[in-house]
């Protein structure tokens, strides 16, 4: 079973934003680690923690070292440059140990955040090596019991509309899918729950209306270009349809009264009603 060691950044209320006061990297990435270690879950990685109390610290390299035994270690942040507001500087960065082999996967992670963020400049990574190994201590921590590791900059809380971005919990339960989603690639992992639910049409029943068959009806409506997957099937092959019971009982009741007759002809099917 895949193994992942998330740590959030700092403790208590450590490092406020100057931008906006309410804001403090500390508490804004412990609640960004718990959505990433649940939407991890989701994949069946097991997830461990480097601290269990929000307000506890931690050495760097104690952090790090608590990868030990893990496919990946990720500590998460945003940013500061000075003391004060820098409205102009505005990029996400991985931070990535120096033995590089976290280099692709951070700067997948990088590209992810710059995507959802909107960040001003691109996403980037970055190596810094210090007198006795890699200079961030997690890094060093981490590259001690041979873990890969990287830090995930989420751009700089020295931006007033980044950090307003990050104050927003939607955004970070969105940043969270969107990282695990990542991740789950590099490793080549499906979502369990896709495994059980989405297999291209399983979740619709198959006698579940006995005047017709629902799943002839939606593959064909999926054939002819009308209805499309979400594209959210990352193995590449068929694309996947995620309708409730009532959207499929809605797009038969609309497909048998000829609403997509028209299209369906265009496409070079058979219309549902005869046309006179
Ligand atoms: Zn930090």
């Amino acid at each position: 079973m895949m193994k992942i060691c998330l740590d959030a950044g700092h403790y208590g209320e450590y490092n406020r934003s100057p931008a906006v006061s309410e804001y403090t990297e500390a508490e804004c990435m412990w609640k960004l680690h718990l959505l990433l270690k649940s939407e991890l879950e989701k994949y069946g990685v097991q997830v461990i923690l480097t601290r269990t109390e929000q307000a506890r610290d931690m050495s760097l390299t104690e952090r790090g070292r608590r990868g030990a035994g893990c496919d990946l270690f990720l500590s998460l942040h945003s940013n500061a440059v000075g003391d004060g507001v820098r409205e102009d500087i505005d990029y996400p960065v991985a931070y990535v140990a120096i033995d590089g082999k976290a280099d692709e996967i951070g700067l997948a992670l990088a590209q992810c955040v710059e995507k959802l963020m909107g960040t001003e400049q691109a996403a980037r990574i970055e190596k810094r090596r210090g007198s006795n190994g890699d200079y961030y201590g997690v890094l060093r921590g981490a590259a001690q019991v041979g873990t890969m590791a990287l830090i995930l900059e989420h751009s700089f809380h020295t931006n007033t509309q980044m950090t307003e971005w990050l104050l927003i919990d939607g955004n970070l339960k969105r940043l969270a899918a969107a990282e695990a989603a990542v991740i789950a690639q590099y490793f080549n992992l499906e979502e369990e729950e896709n495994m059980l639910r989405y297999e291209r049409l399983s979740d619709i029943p198959d006698n579940w209306d006995k005047e017709g068959d629902p799943r002839a009806t939606i593959e064909k409506l999926m054939n002819a270009g009308i209805l499309n997957g979400d594209g959210s099937d990352r193995s590449g092959n068929d694309d996947i349809v995620d309708l409730s019971h009532d959207m499929v009982r809605t797009l038969i009741l609309e497909y048998r009264g000829g609403a997509f007759d028209r299209a369906l002809i265009a496409a070079g099917f058979e219309p549902a009603v005869e046309i006179s």
